[in-house]
């Protein structure tokens, strides 16, 4: 693969750093502009297996609301997220619903579980 330079910007912590990465692929070659050395880990991931948090909803079956919040309890695999939002949106769940539940478990076979990020009552609750 041919050796290119990117822009990114670590998210690692609130200062966001601009980042000029020269990489080979997957092969990280050069990078400027990161104030700590957190900043090379976080190219380093960008490169080999991307993640991110997921957060959205799931329908609840017989709840106070109609939607529950739910969020992945690691970073989830970047390049799969839009297949695990489609998974989730085919889900709905019974109320009560109690927070850290978890609503999908080994989420696509990648190990990371999906649970609601607070309780919903019954309507009758
Ligand atoms: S390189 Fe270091 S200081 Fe800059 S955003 Fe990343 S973690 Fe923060």
């Amino acid at each position: 693969m041919p050796e290119t330079t990117d822009e990114m910007i670590c998210i690692t912590c609130p200062v966001g750093c601009t980042l000029q990465v020269t990489h080979n692929g997957e092969t990280l070659l050069h990078v400027d502009g990161n104030t700590c050395s957190r900043g090379l880990g976080y190219v380093e991931r960008e490169l080999t297996d991307p993640r991110r948090m997921v957060a959205t909803t799931v329908r609840v079956r017989g709840g106070l609301h109609p939607l529950v919040p739910v969020c992945t309890v690691e970073p989830f695999p970047k390049p799969r997220i839009f297949e695990l939002l489609g998974a989730l949106r085919h889900i709905e769940i019974e109320a009560p619903v109690k927070m850290n539940q978890v609503v999908l478990e080994d989420a696509l076979g990648t190990g990371v579980d999906v649970v609601a990020s607070r309780d919903m009552p019954g309507t009758g609750s």
